[in-house]
């Protein structure tokens, strides 16, 4: 297979390193545990976003578009990589964020505004409507605004990691390990989506999964595995069903989205005082406290490696300071 990528920007610090987790692997008795820092990813504290705005810029970019916009949660680490790509290649930023404004400025919020985003309060509206009024009002007043989607989950973000797929098989390689399971935060589904595509070209054998930090397991499998499908179909690798390499746990939504619990406390203290790694408390938190929940249920063995693709977000922790003490 022979995948034909689009136009891409170079901005991201990759190849991300792999590290093993020694001390919690052995805390926990349970499989050997290996972590891939995509939290290191360079982007004005970095995250999974990253590669896939090195795309999206690009494109905008190549569409003489002045200006982006997109939309996510108050404490969106997407919102935040996608002002801070803007900010370097002197674009707009407009971000349509969901709620009202909170009293307390801090964390990815505080950052978005640093990095001189244009702040839209959705209220209770749908934030895609907004987007799309705020997206009109820019053309109005003579801009020409590139949307980005909820997550940079359409074809581009999804190739982004594609080619993490390749970075990763050649890191293995090189490094002659062997990963027997991949672990991460799945939401909107670019990143499970390209993962699963990238496995299959390039020969990754292990198996993934998604840990849903916000959808049911179905839902988010039909998403991805669609997202998949198109984003082979537009590298030229014709028809292809992922369906089966799309694997999402749903075991730990708690409370709901980004509300946070003893799951992913839990998970972020032991992390940060066995590995001197921070977790954040929407996504990596909840990933790596079901990683630890299904390590004590005993769903892995004693021999198997698993490699917890770290995907960002620590830029959040100041907001939840006081769940987290
Ligand atoms: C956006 C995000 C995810 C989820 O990635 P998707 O591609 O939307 O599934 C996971 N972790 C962090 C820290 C994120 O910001």
């Amino acid at each position: 297979m022979n995948p034909k990528y689009p136009e891409r920007l170079r901005f991201a610090h990759l190849p991300t390193p792999i590290e093993r987790l020694e001390r919690l692997s052995k805390h926990l008795g349970g499989p050997e545990i290996y972590i891939k820092r995509d939290d290191q990813t360079g982007l004005a504290t970095g995250g999974n976003k990253t590669r896939k705005l090195e795309f999206l810029i690009a494109e905008a970019l190549a569409q003489g578009c002045d200006h982006v916009v997109t939309t996510g949660a108050p404490q969106s680490n997407h919102c935040r990589q996608t002002a801070a790509a803007a900010a370097r290649y002197g674009l707009g930023c407009t971000l349509v964020l969901s709620g009202e404004e909170p009293s307390s400025i801090t964390g990815n919020l505080l950052l978005d505004k640093l990095l001189g985003a244009h702040l839209y309060w959705a209220g209770e509206r749908p934030r895609n409507e907004v987007m799309v009024e705020a997206a009109e009002k820019l053309r109005k007043m003579g801009r020409k605004p590139y949307p980005i989607p909820l997550g940079g989950s359409n074809v581009l973000g999804a190739t982004s990691y594609v080619l993490a797929m390749k970075e990763l098989t050649e890191q293995l390689k090189s490094e002659r390990l062997n990963i027997d399971f991949i672990v991460f935060a799945s939401s909107s589904g670019g990143t499970q989506a390209g993962i699963a595509l990238g496995a299959e070209v390039y020969g990754f054998r292990g198996q993934i999964l998604g840990i849903s930090v916000d959808h049911p397991s179905e839902a988010l499998q039909t998403q991805a595995a669609a997202l998949a499908t198109a984003t082979a179909t537009h590298l030229g690798l014709g028809h292809l069903s992922l369906a089966e390499r799309i694997k999402v746990n749903d075991d730990y939504l708690g409370g709901g989205y980004a509300v946070m619990g003893e799951i992913e406390r839990e998970a972020i203290r032991m992390t940060a005082e066995l590995e001197g790694i921070l977790l954040d408390p929407v996504y990596t938190g909840r990933a790596m406290g079901g990683l630890i929940d299904l390590i004590r249920w005993g769903a892995f063995t004693r021999g198997q490696t698993v490699l917890f693709w770290h995907t960002g977000g620590p830029a959040a922790l100041p907001a939840f300071a006081d769940k987290l003490l």
